[in-house]
């Protein structure tokens, strides 16, 4: 039940390979496990224009500063 369709395409996939919507951190496969991530590993990603992690759905925004 999303307010709002996000534009990332991971919704109108029917295989994907991520947990994680990208651009709105809602769950797009929950079969996939939740990931433990680092935080290097969040900076890296904000760079590729990610909100939220695809593998633990943090907000990459947030990261570093609470959890
Ligand atoms: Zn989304
Ligand atoms: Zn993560």
């Amino acid at each position: 039940m999303l307010r709002e369709r996000c534009a990332n395409d991971n919704h109108g996939r029917s295989v994907v390979t991520v947990r994680f919507c990208p651009g709105c951190g809602s769950v797009v496969n929950a079969r996939i496990p939740v990931g433990a991530c680092r935080a290097d590993k969040h900076a890296g990603m904000r760079r590729t224009r990610s909100t939220y992690c695809v593998d633990c759905g943090d907000a990459l925004a947030l990261a570093g500063s609470r959890r």
